[in-house]
């Protein structure tokens, strides 16, 4: 069997962190992409769990090395990418890699690995929502908070090159759709 690529991109405090773990739970082989990134480690985050938190340094070296199958600088000064070693990892215990991931790079990997890959967007109601999300979740500045809702716009302006939107407004159906969407494609 052919591992297959499931990529699922929102603006940040939509909610696709939530769904995929819950999609994580329901489909056995199924397993997360641990990306790389420079961002500061945020509290009750693992190396090596969450992300690998790399130095810029480490960083800039990796894509030296063509060691990426994608990477962005996401936020200013601060590099997310998806090590080609990752996948394969997962593909050679015979799951499916689900990836969470900014737009620019799921368009990427989707015109890259085409009918392999199976891209979805997640959708808050709105920008007023996704900022109560971000308020609610306690894990960003002013700062970091007005640039992640400035680079909203611009995400939410890719959607339609997306397989899928969903819309998560009531969790549960938001997840049951996902779970759907994902059961379909690599069944
Ligand atoms: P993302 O990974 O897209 O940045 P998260 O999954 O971290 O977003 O969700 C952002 C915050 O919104 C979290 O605190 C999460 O518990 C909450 N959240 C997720 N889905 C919903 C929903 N449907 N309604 C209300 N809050 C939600
Ligand atoms: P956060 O800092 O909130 O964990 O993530 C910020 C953004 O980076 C999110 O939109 C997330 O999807 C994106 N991201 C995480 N990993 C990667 C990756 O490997 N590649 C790309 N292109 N974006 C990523």
């Amino acid at each position: 069997m052919e591992g297959k690529l499931i990529v699922f991109s929102s603006p940040s405090g939509a909610g696709k962190t939530t769904i995929v773990r819950r999609l994580l739970q329901k489909i056995l082989n199924l397993e997360f992409s641990i990306s790389a990134c420079t961002r500061a480690i945020r509290p009750g985050e693992q190396d090596g769990r969450d992300y690998y938190f790399l130095s810029t340094k480490e960083f800039e070296e990796k894509i030296k090395n063509n060691e990426f199958i994608e990477w962005e600088e996401v936020y200013k000064g601060s590099y997310y990418g998806t090590l080609k070693s990752e996948a394969e990892r997962i593909w050679q215990k015979g799951s499916h890699v689900i990836f969470d991931i900014d737009v620019k790079g799921a368009i990427n990997i989707k015109k890259k690995y085409a009918d392999r890959a199976l891209t979805i967007f997640i959708k808050a109601p709105s920008l007023k929502a996704i900022e109560e999300r971000l308020k609610g979740r306690e894990t960003e500045d002013k700062k970091s908070l007005a640039e992640r809702l400035e680079r909203a716009k611009f995400e939410l302006s890719c959607e339609d090159q997306f397989d899928k939107v969903i819309l998560n407004d009531d969790l549960e159906k938001a997840v049951q759709e996902a779970l759907d969407a994902v059961n379909g494609f690599i069944n």
